[in-house]
């Protein structure tokens, strides 16, 4: 079983996060764990956006910029 923790980003959605992995991951080449996930913590980031809304964001101000000029 491998430690994850949980983070939960501002705009709603959650990410999984290795801390660390178990002995038999850590030993297969490709650090392939068939075990359950195991939740060492959740926390939540009240100012982070997950990845994908955060590349949004980019996007989205990108194109803002673009229509000003
Ligand atoms: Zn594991
Ligand atoms: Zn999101």
């Amino acid at each position: 079983m491998c430690q994850y923790e949980v983070i939960h980003f501002h705009c709603g959605h959650a990410g999984r996060r290795l801390i660390k992995h178990c002995h038999f991951a850590r030993n297969d080449p490709n650090h392939q764990c068939f075990g359950a996930w195991s939740i060492k913590r959740e926390w939540i980031s009240a100012n982070q956006l997950c990845q994908a809304c955060g590349q949004q964001q980019v996007l989205r101000r990108a194109q803002q910029a673009q229509v000003r000029i």
